[in-house]
């Protein structure tokens, strides 16, 4: 087998506005904008940028949830868009996703056993037998007590119901785990306990990862890779390591500086991040970070800038960091930090 497990290729979706139901000219909410990248088995791809931006429209593509406007999902080479429906089926059993509120995602009637067996009863029957030995394994691959099983959502913790989440994701050994701000809603105590949970389970079981996050600070140790999004569009798309040591686009390097600092010791950037993300439904012509943004010149504003490779492999879309020749855009040239402003 060759190729990447899954591949995207200039994905993009529009939703209409109800406002455009009435009118000639049909406005449009610009979710997602010529997106593409690839992952490989055992890999991790973050997705990270504000609220909006996105994300979670890439999710709802991937599983076919909704259709793209534009573009397309290959699995092992496959175009998801001409799936048959059992095809679909077998897809969407090779592909789990984590929401951020397990909560409202579990079925509250349902003990905890009851709700990680339930993918694969979906598939075959079990005995009761079978199912308790499932369960119990399921629970102690994150981390849980097979007592448990007993339990109720409502009778666990926050960061227990999402181990939960992630064993019913596990149930059915996806080869892809989206997992969409799936410690958002979780204290950062609790945080870490399920992020170093996630990384394990990839190591033991080889799942390729899509961690989606809008705190850039959560992916810093998770990702291989990771895509910044801003207003429907990756901005940079870099090996996580180098775009924390040195971010390219003035975005990920306002997100870098906006974010908490965890060492009290270091020194906190001055957060250069100004004015609201625009709306999606009119977004700014060119660059669409170009009015929120201190190196812009006049081009930002009129061309919306390609996604170049860097000499180390990463690729950002910026005619001022990035501009396109042809030849990869060299790091050293970089200056050495944003203008402070404000
Ligand atoms: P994120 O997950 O990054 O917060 P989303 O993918 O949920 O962003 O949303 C991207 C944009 O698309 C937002 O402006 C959102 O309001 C809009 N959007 C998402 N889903 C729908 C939908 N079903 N109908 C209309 N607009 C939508
Ligand atoms: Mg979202």
């Amino acid at each position: 087998m060759s190729g990447p497990l899954l591949k995207v290729e200039n994905l993009t979706k529009h939703y209409p506005t109800a406002a455009g139901l009435l009118k000639k000219t049909v406005p449009v909410i610009r979710a997602v904008e010529d997106v593409s990248f690839t992952i490989e088995a055992g890999q991790t791809l973050c997705i990270v940028g504000e609220s909006g931006c996105g994300k979670s429209t890439i999710a709802r593509l991937l599983m076919r949830l909704v259709d793209p406007t534009a573009g397309r999902v290959l699995i092992d080479g496959t175009d998801i868009a001409g799936l048959k429906k059992h095809e679909l089926r077998a897809w969407r059993r090779r592909m789990q996703m984590v929401f951020q509120d397990p909560f409202s995602s579990l079925n509250p009637r349902l003990t905890a056993g009851q709700i990680i067996t339930e993918p694969v009863e979906n598939f075959e029957r079990l005995t009761r037998k079978q199912r308790e030995a499932l369960a119990a394994d399921l629970l102690r691959k994150v981390g849980m007590s097979p007592e448990m099983m007993h339990r109720l959502p409502s009778e666990m913790s926050g960061g227990q119901r999402q181990r939960l989440g992630i064993a019913r994701a596990l149930a059915l050994e996806p080869a892809v785990i989206i997992a969409d701000e799936a410690v958002s809603a979780l204290d950062v105590s609790v945080q870490a306990q399920i992020l170093n949970l996630l990384m394990d389970l990839q190591q033991q079981m080889g799942i390729a990862f899509i961690f989606i996050s809008h705190d850039l600070s959560v992916v810093e140790h998770i990702g291989d890779r990771v895509a910044v999004m801003y207003l429907g569009r990756i901005v940079e798309l870099s090996p996580c390591e180098a775009l924390f040591a040195k971010p390219v686009h003035p975005y990920t390097e306002a997100l870098i500086a906006a974010a908490p600092v965890p060492d009290p010791t270091r020194a906190r950037l001055q957060a250069p991040l100004e004015g609201e993300v625009p709306s999606p439904i009119d977004p700014p012509r060119g660059c669409a970070f170009h009015p929120r943004c201190p190196l812009a010149v006049e081009r930002c504003s009129v061309d919306v800038p390609p996604l170049v490779p860097m000499a180390d492999g990463r690729l950002v879309a910026c005619h001022v960091r990035a501009p396109a020749t042809g030849e990869p855009a060299q790091l050293a040239l970089l200056p050495e930090s944003l203008p402070a402003v404000g």
